[in-house]
């Protein structure tokens, strides 16, 4: 007997089961996307902003590869649940997203990252993508390529109202002010947005964090007057993440930029859980286990000898490494040298013949697998190697003990952002409710082979 820790999938079609059982045979762990939470996230996110008509525009930002999730579905998904922008930081993911057929005529798209000298400034305003500025020789870059395409830029003044990265400071922005009027004058650009990015707005339970974005705000809005009375008033304004879209309505302005919440998570902990917002995690992260033994008390587990086991045992290999993205930092120890520590690993659901239940992490991940202590006798609890387990999904409630990449983010003392972003190309992705969620027209834009 074989059991599975993973949900009932439900396929949409034959096709589905054997792709499913095709990504399971040729792969040791798979990558579950429900396209439907993400749809469903997003029309959420449009909601807290007022609805569709409310003058508040909802950005999905899909930058990294959709926080894992994959580009193009997950962009799909975010336009069915009412998106009407998209963002990315890399050119050739805004340019991917054209390439796929997702036309200006759909959404609008912005892209924030280039350096130096090779920006491809001019394919960009030729697939009508909006581009930020936030330097001198970025808006000069523009221009030129603007004039090289014969056609204007648009672009997004980028503002640095405290978070100390990209834009444009308060001392700096008078000559910025002087360049953007001129290259407007020129018809090389047109100034579209103005906008910038808040550093603590996770935080509301910290005062002084509360003030600093309070601060932010003001200094933003202060940006603003200065281009209205420069004559160069920004059309859409935006300035909030996720956690502010949750938890700062004043601060909407004409558009939001949530990029994890539409995967389904609050940007911290400290803000609750995701179902206090009527987000839903979109992604499951399942393996098979490998091989299943008995080893007795007192045996060393993996790289290091920092995991002993303390009782007879039996240990189940999980085909996952940090070449795949687990943190090693989600190792678990109980040994340091000859002293006893308790360092909690990253927790897996395991299914046993008394019911879920969750182990952790034993010993260093190694680069292709880790190990778990399953503290009893495999074969008293019924696992066996090939057993499907959960290292994280939505969380469905206590009782199923399923964990989140909140769990996991705890566990390599990091945030679920990277629990996500750093799981690599080895572990297939897979959709869920993709026929559900998307217009067929749409749907033909996946690959077929990824289709649940
Ligand atoms: C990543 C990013 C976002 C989205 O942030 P979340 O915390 O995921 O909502 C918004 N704006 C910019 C500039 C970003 O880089």
């Amino acid at each position: 007997m074989s059991l599975n820790a993973a949900p009932q999938w439900v396929f949409s079609s034959e096709q589905g089961q054997a792709n499913y059982k095709a990504a399971c045979r040729r792969y040791p762990a798979q990558c579950i996307v429900d396209l439907k939470a993400l749809r469903d996230n997003m029309a959420r996110l449009v909601e807290i902003c007022g609805g569709p008509d409310s003058g508040t525009a909802v950005m999905g930002v899909v930058k990294a590869d959709a926080y894992g999730h994959g580009l193009i579905p997950a962009a799909l998904a975010a336009l069915a649940g009412g998106a009407t922008w998209l963002g990315t930081a890399q050119a050739h993911e805004a340019l991917a997203l054209r390439a796929a057929g997702i036309g200006p005529d759909r959404c609008r798209i912005l892209t924030w990252m280039y350096s130096g000298l090779e920006v491809p400034f001019d394919e960009l305003i030729a697939a009508d993508v909006d581009v930020s500025v936030g330097s001198l020789a970025g808006i000069a870059r523009v221009s030129e390529a603007a004039r090289r395409v014969g056609r204007p830029a648009r672009v997004h003044v980028k503002c640095d109202t405290g978070f100390g990265r990209n834009g444009f400071t308060p001392a700096a922005f008078d000559e910025a002010i002087k360049a953007l009027r001129e290259e407007q004058s020129l018809g090389l650009i047109q100034i579209i947005g103005q906008w910038s990015h808040l550093a603590v707005a996770d935080a509301p339970n910290v005062p002084e964090f509360v003030k600093s974005t309070d601060t932010q705000i003001a200094v933003f809005d202060e940006f603003t007057d200065r281009m209205r009375a420069a004559g160069i008033a920004p059309q859409i304004r935006h300035l909030a993440n996720t956690a502010a879209t949750l938890s700062r309505p004043k601060i909407h302005y004409e558009l939001t930029r949530p990029g994890i919440g539409l995967y389904g998570y609050e940007p911290d902990p400290a803000m609750g859980t995701p179902q206090r917002y009527h987000l839903k995690p979109a992604m499951t992260l399942q393996a098979q286990l490998g091989t299943v033994k008995d080893v007795e008390a007192g045996h060393g587990i993996s790289y290091g000898r920092t995991y002993l086991t303390p009782q007879n045992t039996s240990t189940a290999i999980v085909p996952l490494g940090y070449a795949d993205g687990i943190h090693r930092s989600a190792s678990g120890f109980d040994m340091e040298g000859a002293k006893h520590v308790e360092k909690l690993g990253g927790p897996v659901r395991i299914m046993t013949k008394q019911g879920p239940k969750l182990e952790r992490v034993s010993g260093r991940v190694c680069m292709d697998q880790f190990i778990l202590d399953l503290h009893g006798s495999a074969a008293a609890m019924g696992v066996e190697e090939g057993d499907t387990v959960v290292l994280f999904g939505p969380g469905r409630g206590e009782a199923v003990c399923e964990p989140t990449a909140d769990d996991w983010a705890r566990a390599a003392e990091t945030i679920s952002y990277e629990i996500f972003t750093c799981l690599r190309n080895r572990i297939p992705r897979l959709y869920l409710n993709a026929a559900e969620v998307l217009p067929p027209e749409d749907l033909a834009l996946l690959d077929p082979a990824s289709i649940l």
